[in-house]
This record gives structure tokens, C-alpha cells and sequence, in this order.
């Protein structure tokens, strides 16, 4: 049995079962659907996009009190010419609180998402206090006491007035979200966001707009926290501002955390073992106790810090592991045997395609790059070589849009890239790889590589989550899987990238700038830890791009290879160019060899 067989048939279990299981379960299974939606909000924000957000119960207020208010209020009823008790208003409602939430979501990600660091968990907890106190303090929200008398929901004639019935809408508005979910992580959008977490300098190179990626994600969190608040206040027909306190925003948080925030079925576990573990302690502890009060809490917290302690990851993978012998991966399709993406058409051989002029760079006191002119040419090989500290990466820095130099200019093609942000620079047909290397470790050789097609594809998150981006997905994976094994990775395509030795790694950085089909390539240091026969297969590749028209500016400290492959050679010094020209001449040249010398690199010498 797959995976995907198995997850339908305990679907349609469930199904079956509705109708038999005792009302106090259904009534269970009910509350852990509306919190596992929330959480599966929680699981994008925090577990794959790594924002981390306390005020998601927030959210659901909103959510909850939006469509309390359209209902009661005869104020809403008459202002959209309806008739107080109209089966239209709770849908009036649900519109009002997602775009309530949405707009707040947005100022919200606005104002800390752009900081770094704890802003914006600490912007959410500040977010979730306030809100609990205006909830409560709203006189036209019924204040402490809430707003009663709250319509079943109808969804087509029919009263969904019972939990049973209820649950059934929860559960499906459930599953249908972790579809929509899984298939937007399985996407070019996907690939994006979980470069969110841990990679966003290296995703900015791609052309990803983290910022914007960020926010949306958080918007969607939000989103999702407001449809549960929305169903909630429909099942319990009122609603008071208890349940949306800041108490019950790290609950949600811990159902991630427990449940195991990077995956999505580990936001139904998470939000089953918490409402479930809550549930019985308190029916139980007393008892055992003798005495009542609310040892739960000290209970929930001693077991919270074990799972911590024992599951860093959280039970779902440890689940997932368990029932793995018994459940098939699902097949890797033979993906991107179809379709074929835009190429872009090279420059002219011996056109300029990339030009500095003038670079500096001070840090402080240090000036790490000082008028520095350099220029790289379509189908030509320039390396750029020089002791460590000479200033060789921070110049990659500077004309990759990374950093902005001091002062100098950078013009990649017809373009003043002055000012412009490291996404222009890949928008303008520039890849690189990094010294330090830059990959996603847990994640395939073959997703890290399709990241860098990410500008050759157009569609968005909805496309993406309706699976209505098939065709896009097969060509740009298509094309990174044609990256990979033209840099002789072939093998490893479906390794988790993390597992492969350094000197791989950089390969796999070289497959992902190609795959973006760069009129540039920067290659800082590309062959630092590659055994001597892949530095041959390396020299031989790039030799390969260069003769088809491809740019490339190369930092190297082996000389041996920079000296073969090299059409052209300029050497930093103190962040200064000492000397320039054809690796023949460069050699011979009595200030380079004064700089190498003390026999760092007799090789230049040999
Ligand atoms: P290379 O790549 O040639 O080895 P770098 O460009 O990494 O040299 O560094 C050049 C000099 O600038 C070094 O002295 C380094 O310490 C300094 N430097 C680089 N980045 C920074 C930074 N962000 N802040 C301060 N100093 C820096
Ligand atoms: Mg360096």
C-alpha cells in the first residue's frame, strides 16, 4: 500500500464512521479538526517557513467575532439590506473575518517581518495580548460576557446544526487545506518558501522576494486561523474572548511543535494528542489527586518538556518512521520528461557583460576593495585570484548585488545595477554560487538545483495548490534535472543535499546557478575540496560554457586550475588589482609574485 492509499482509506474510515461513533467523540474529533487547521497554519509559518507566532489565536478571534457580529447586529443586517435572521450572513461573515484577518496579517507582517530576529514573535505576543483586552472591552462585542445567539450555519438548504454535521464541514474544509497545502510545498512556491528558514541570502540570488514570500506565508496562517474561528463560533453558537487569549496561542504553537512543525500531518497529530491529553487530565488528576484544581497544567507542561526533550522534531516523523516499512514512498515520477522552458539567448561573444568600475568597499576602518575595475566578457573564462583576505569575495559581494559598494558602479548588460537588490542582478541573467556554500541540507539535490529556475516559472500560489502548475513543475524540473547530470550528478539527484561531501555541495551550487540559465556565472572558489578527478570534470564543464558563450568570473586558489582554464587573470592584493592579464603574463608579474611569495603557492610559480 502507498502512502496516498493509506491516507484515503483512513479517510474514508473516518467517513464511515461518522455516523456510528458516540457524540461525545465526534464532539473530540471536531475540536481537534478546527485546531488542526489553525496549527496546519502554524506548520508553513513556523516549522517550514521558520517565523514562529504566538498570536495565532488572535487570528481566530478575529475570525470568530467578525461573523458574531454580521449575524447578531442588527446594525450589519439593515446595512446590507438583509433580513435579520438571513442563512447569508454567516458567509458575510466569514468574508468579513478572512479579510479582516488578511488586512491585519499584512500590517502586522509589514511592520516586524522585515526586522530580523524576535521581533516578530515578540510583535505576535503583543498583537495576541491586545487584541484578548479589546475583544473583551468592545462594548458593541458584548464585552467579557461575548455575543450569544449565533445562527447554525446553512449550507444549501441544509441547517448544519448538529456537531455531526458540523464536523463533517470542519473535517472537509480540514483535508482539503493539507491537500491544498502539500501541493503548494510541492511546488516552484513551495521550493521558495522553504527557502524562507534557512536560506533567504541564497534565495534572494535566485529571485525569490523573501520578504514578500514571508508575508504572504504569514497572511496564510492568518487565514487559516480565522475559517477555524469562523466554523468555531458557528459550532458553539457564541462566542466570548476566553478562547482567543495569548494562553491558548502558545497551545496552538506547542500542537505544532509536538505534532512536529515541518510537517503537515503533524499538525492533526499535534492538535489530536494535546485536545485529547488535555481532555483526560483533567477528567483524571483529581481523582488521582484527591483534590481539584488545575493540576493539569503543571502535568501538560512536565510531558510537554519531555516530548521536547526526547523528539526534538516532533512525534510525527517518529510515526511516519515507524509506519514506514509498511507503506511505499511515493514513486518518483520520471518528472520533467515533458515540456521545455524559454531559453534565453546568450550575448555575443566578446560582448561585455558584466563591468565594474571603480569599487570600493569600506568596512569600518578596513577598505576591503579599492578602485576596483574589472569587466567579464561572454565566452570568456576571467579569474580572479589573490591571498586570503585580499578582498576577492567581497567584490563578488559588490557586483552581485548582495552588498552595495561604497562607491563604483556595476553594469550587468545594458544595466546600471547601482543600488539594485541581488534578485535584480539574477532578473538581469547573473548566477552564483557562495564560498559558504548555500544549500537547503534536507532537502533533494534535485529540489536545491530547481530552485534556481525559479524566474523561469510564472505560476502562483493558487496555481500551485489546485496542482494547475503540472506542466510548469515537469519543465523546470525537467530542466534542473538536465543541470544536474551535465555537472555529473546525476547519481545523487534524489540525495538529500546535506548528505553529500562539500566539494559535491558546490557542484550542486554550480547545477542550481545554471539551472537559471545565467548570461554570468560567479563561481567563488567552485573547486575548494573537490578530489583531483572532479576538478578535472569541473575545469572541463566550464571550459564546455564558456565555449557555448556563457560569462564566467572565477574565484580559485589552486592555481594550477585557474592557470588552465583562465582566458584572463586579475589579482587582488589589499583589496587592490596588482596586475592583469593572460595567465602567462600574470605569472611572470614581479608584484604578483612578490604577493604569492613565502611560498603560500609555489604552484603559480611552477
Ligand atoms: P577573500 O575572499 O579575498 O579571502 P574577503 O573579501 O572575504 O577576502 O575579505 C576581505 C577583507 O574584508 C578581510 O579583511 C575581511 O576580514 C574583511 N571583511 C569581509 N567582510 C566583512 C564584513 N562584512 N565586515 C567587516 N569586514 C569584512
Ligand atoms: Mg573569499
Amino acid at each position: 500500500m502507498t502512502r496516498r492509499q493509506f491516507t484515503l482509506l483512513a479517510v474514508a474510515l473516518l467517513l464511515v464512521a461518522w455516523g456510528f461513533l458516540p457524540e461525545f467523540t465526534i464532539t473530540m474529533l471536531n475540536y481537534i479538526g478546527l485546531y488542526a487547521l489553525v496549527v496546519a497554519g502554524l506548520v508553513m509559518l513556523t516549522g517550514v517557513a521558520g517565523m514562529t507566532s504566538f498570536g495565532q489565536a488572535a487570528f481566530v478571534g478575529l475570525g470568530a467575532y467578525a461573523t458574531a457580529w454580521f449575524c447578531t447586529a442588527p446594525a450589519a443586517a439593515s446595512l446590507l439590506g438583509l433580513a435579520p435572521a438571513s442563512g447569508a450572513l454567516p458567509w458575510i461573515g466569514l468574508v468579513a473575518g478572512l479579510l479582516l484577518s488578511a488586512a491585519v496579517a499584512w500590517c502586522l507582517g509589514e511592520v516586524t517581518l522585515r526586522l530580523s530576529g524576535h521581533y516578530l514573535p515578540l510583535g505576535t505576543i503583543a498583537w495576541g495580548l491586545s487584541l484578548y483586552f479589546l475583544f473583551g472591552n468592545l462594548e458593541f462585542l458584548g464585552g467579557h460576557t461575548g455575543i450569544a445567539g449565533l445562527p447554525a450555519l446553512s449550507l444549501g438548504g441544509l441547517e448544519l446544526r448538529s456537531v455531526r454535521e458540523l464536523g463533517l464541514l470542519t473535517w472537509a474544509v480540514l483535508l482539503l487545506t493539507l491537500w491544498a497545502l502539500h501541493n503548494l510545498l510541492d511546488s516552484r512556491e513551495g521550493r521558495a518558501i522553504r527557502s524562507l528558514k534557512s536560506g533567504r541570502v541564497m534565495a534572494e540570488s535566485m529571485g525569490v522576494d523573501t520578504a514578500r514570500y514571508r508575508i504572504k506565508v504569514f497572511v496564510l496562517a492568518a487565514l487559516l486561523a480565522s475559517l477555524s474561528g469562523w466554523m468555531y463560533a458557528h459550532l458553539q453558537r457564541f462566542v466570548n474572548p476566553t478562547p482567543f487569549n495569548l494562553n491558548i496561542g502558545i497551545e496552538y504553537l506547542f500542537m505544532a511543535v509536538v505534532g512536529g512543525a515541518g510537517h503537515l500531518w503533524g499538525a492533526v497529530l499535534g492538535a489530536a494528542l494535546i485536545t485529547l491529553m488535555k481532555q483526560y487530565l483533567q477528567d483524571i488528576l483529581p481523582t488521582l489527586l484527591g483534590s481539584s484544581g488545575n493540576f493539569e497544567v503543571i502535568v501538560f507542561g512536565l510531558l510537554m518538556l519531555l516530548v521536547l526533550q526526547r523528539f526534538s522534531e516532533g512525534l510525527w516523523p517518529n510515526l511516519a518512521q515507524f509506519f514506514g516499512p509498511y507503506l511505499r514512498p511515493p514513486t518518483v515520477r520520471n518528472k520533467g520528461a515533458a515540456g521545455h522552458l524559454a531559453a534565453r539567448k546568450l550575448p555575443e561573444r566578446g560582448r561585455i557583460v558584466l563591468g565594474a568600475s571603480n569599487i570600493c568597499k569600506r568596512f569600518g576602518g578596513l577598505l576591503a576593495n579599492h578602485d576596483v575595475n574589472l569587466d567579464v566578457r561572454s565566452g570568456e573564462v576571467h579569474a580572479l585570484i589573490g591571498p586570503n583576505g585580499a578582498g576577492k569575495s567581497t567584490f563578488f559581494n559588490m557586483i552581485s548585488g548582495v552588498d552595495d559598494p561604497t562607491s563604483g558602479s556595476v553594469r550587468l548588460l545594458d544595466a546600471d545595477m547601482r543600488g539594485l537588490s541581488s534578485r535584480a542582478f539574477a532578473a538581469g541573467g547573473l548566477g552564483r554560487t557562495f564560498q559558504h556554500v548555500r544549500i537547503l541540507g534536507n532537502r533533494s539535490v534535485l529540489d536545491n538545483v530547481a530552485l534556481g529556475a525559479h524566474l523561469r516559472g510564472r505560476s502562483g500560489w493558487i496555481a500551485a495548490m489546485l496542482r494547475l502548475d503540472r506542466d510548469e513543475e515537469a519543465a523546470l524540473l525537467g530542466e534542473a534535472r538536465r543541470q544536474i547530470e551535465r555537472c555529473g550528478l546525476g547519481a545523487q539527484m534524489h540525495e538529500m543535499a546535506g548528505a553529500l561531501a562539500l566539494g559535491q555541495q558546490r557542484i550542486v551550487e554550480i547545477a542550481r546557478a545554471l539551472a537559471g540559465q545565467p548570461s554570468v556565472l560567479l563561481l567563488d572558489e567552485p573547486a575548494a575540496g573537490l578530489p583531483y578527478m572532479d576538478k578535472q570534470a569541473l575545469g572541463q564543464l566550464l571550459m564546455q560554457l564558456r565555449d557555448e558563450g556563457m560569462a564566467i568570473l572565477v574565484v580559485e586558489h589552486d592555481m594550477e586550475f585557474v592557470m588552465n582554464i583562465a582566458d584572463r587573470v586579475t589579482v587582488l592584493e589589499f583589496g587592490e588589482v596588482i596586475a592583469h592579464g593572460s595567465p602567462a603574463e600574470v605569472q611572470v608579474n614581479p608584484k604578483v609574485v612578490e604577493a604569492y611569495l613565502g611560498g603560500v603557492d609555489a604552484g603559480l610559480q611552477a
